[in-house]
């Protein structure tokens, strides 16, 4: 049966009391389905209580949105990945655009968050895609695979089996354009390919697009067998509208 990951990146929005009530409206109209599972992406402060919403689910798992390399220590405003796990986190986004774009997140970082997460037991989900000058240029493959070998270069197969590689066109991103389902599958195809060349087991591989998903248009992304799933920002942010979402079957 084709699994399917739904997955919903909150942003800076939704905090603790606001995660409850939307884990109990996002509940009472999604039922646990055997063919897909859904993960949340809360602000960190929202960790642990959208965690605890979920805890009786095994289909719902709860990560941040980001983590720092180091353990612990004085590192001001900064969550590592074993505080996210005591706060009941089980994966973490890294390398989201906002945090390469907005925060000047590199390269190199995204390797050692990769391993900081893999290290303290995260599944990672990393992010990656090109902007719009890039892809104008025809550098979409390149920028994707720059961005592949620098987070995840110097995993092996049983590591990379553990992560999940998001791609997210920069320019689809929160501005209602979105690639069409074969552009995604062509550069899902070549993530897939990088993957298995370095030792994923077959069908252990799990990319995902995300960049201006709705429910109007989810279905026809799905068609592409090349998706395992979506990783969504703002169409997640209402309970009732993300509950029917996750519930889109391919077209
Ligand atoms: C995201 O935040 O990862 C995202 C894809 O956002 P949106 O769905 O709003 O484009």
């Amino acid at each position: 049966m084709r699994q399917l990951l739904f997955a919903a990146n909150w942003k800076m929005h939704i905090g603790p009391d606001e995660a409850r009530a939307y884990m109990k409206a996002f509940r009472a109209r999604y039922h646990r389905r055997e063919d897909r599972e859904v993960w949340f992406f809360p602000p960190a402060v929202s960790v642990e209580a959208t965690a605890q919403a979920t805890r009786d689910r095994g289909d719902l798992l709860v990560g941040t949105q980001d983590i720092y390399w180091e353990p612990k220590g004085a590192f001001t405003g900064a969550v590592s990945a074993p505080l996210a796990l005591q706060a009941g986190a089980r994966a973490s986004l890294i390398g989201h655009s906002e945090r390469r774009h907005v925060f000047g997140e590199t390269d190199d970082d995204t390797r050692r968050k990769v391993g900081a997460a893999l290290a303290a037991g995260l599944l990672p989900v990393v992010c990656v895609g090109e902007t719009l000058v890039e892809r104008d240029a025809g550098h979409t493959l390149a920028v994707v695979v720059r961005q592949l070998a620098a987070a995840l270069g110097g995993l092996d197969g049983a590591a990379l089996a553990r992560v999940v590689v998001a791609y997210e066109p920069v320019w689809a991103i929160g501005t209602g354009r979105n690639a069409t389902p074969q552009d995604a599958a062509a550069v899902h195809r070549e993530i897939r390919g990088w993957l298995e060349r370095r030792g994923t087991p077959p069908h252990a591989a799990r990319v995902l697009y995300g960049g201006s998903v709705s429910a109007k248009n989810a279905a026809a992304l799905l068609t592409e067998q090349e998706l395992d799933g979506v990783l969504v920002g703002g169409a997640s942010l209402d309970p009732e509208g993300w509950a029917q979402l996750v519930q889109t079957d391919a077209a």
